[in-house]
């Protein structure tokens, strides 16, 4: 994978694709993407059609694919919390449901035993109306583009795009990571999509196109670090911060948690500083498609950087 190849695959990031994605799956057809939701009419909940539609675009780039069932509930609603806040943690009594976990695979060429996971949670917030544009719609879309630019592409090592879930409980993550431990998966590195773009109002109104990449250990500090001389390296033009998160979290914390700690969280601000965050009003109208766009390129120079030279 030389430089020059990186460049066009950059380039070849596709934001109208990104752009009619996020509103399939927050707006139109899908208002949201849980397992307690159902359309008018439709037979199937929102989740499930969200995760049909990935897989039939997952199948179409060519990719081995695999759902992976992982019982879990909804989140409870808490009013009395603030706004972004208001989940709290089900009941024994409250129904249990079966949500998938899906994985697009491809094998490497040279070191097929060394595996790079692209993550990223699909379902939209289970205890509140959100179309969950931002959290995360935009995470998702940009996993799956980043898989479309490489189906055709042999790569070195092995990917796995996989798509979890984060806002029902318990994360779905957390039984991706295990079962990859059991299996003695060797994976080298993580790249957690959720929240790309998303930023402050006084940041989105200053048109500045932000990138946090937040690590909570040495070798995903090494990881961030290679993040953004990647920004550099091509041009991508974001302002890039890592991050030192006291504690590992979210999707990548959990493979941190399973022994894989060259795992980072590629988010547009950190703390999220998304005034939409949790509520109704996290719509597709409001992502800065820009900045998604950018730090999708920047994400895939990334994990290729990784195929390239291995993890740093
Ligand atoms: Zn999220």
């Amino acid at each position: 994978m030389n430089r020059e190849l990186i460049c066009r695959l950059i380039r070849q990031v596709d934001s109208q694709r990104i752009r009619d994605n996020l509103f399939y799956l927050s707006k139109d057809p899908l208002p949201y993407r849980k397992l307690n939701y159902t359309s008018a009419g439709h037979e199937k909940c929102s989740l499930y059609e969200a995760d049909d539609f990935l897989e039939e675009q997952l199948t179409s780039f060519g990719y081995r694919f695999e759902r992976e069932a992982v019982a879990v509930q909804a989140v409870r609603c808490d009013p009395s919390k603030p706004k972004a806040h208001q989940y709290s943690p089900p009941l024994p009594e409250d129904p249990w449901y079966t949500a998938f976990n899906l994985y697009a695979r491809k094998t490497g060429c040279a070191s097929p035993e060394e595996i790079i996971v692209v993550v990223s949670h699909k379902d939209s917030q289970s205890w509140v109306d959100s179309p969950g544009a931002n959290d995360n719609a935009v995470g998702t879309v940009g996993n799956l583009e980043i898989a479309r630019l490489l189906a055709e592409v042999p790569t070195k090592r092995s990917f796995c795009f996989l798509f979890c879930n984060e806002e029902h409980s318990p994360w779905t993550s957390v039984a991706a990571a295990n079962n990859a431990k059991e299996r003695g998966d060797n994976i080298v590195a993580v790249f957690n999509l959720d929240g790309l773009g998303a930023k402050s109002r006084e940041d989105q109104d200053a048109g500045r196109k932000t990138h946090v990449t937040a690590f909570s250990m040495p070798e995903g500090e090494r990881l961030a670090c290679m993040v953004g001389e990647v920004n550099d390296r091509y041009s991508i033009g974001l302002e890039h911060s890592p991050y030192q998160r006291p504690h590992p979290n979210d999707d990548d914390g959990s493979f941190v948690k399973a022994g894989y700690p060259a795992a980072v969280l590629m988010i547009g601000s950190f703390p999220y500083a998304d005034p939409n965050y949790h509520c109704e009003t996290d719509t597709p109208e409001y992502t800065d498609l820009q900045n998604v766009t950018m730090s999708v390129q920047l994400g895939l120079a990334s994990a290729l950087t990784v195929d390239e030279a291995g993890a740093p």
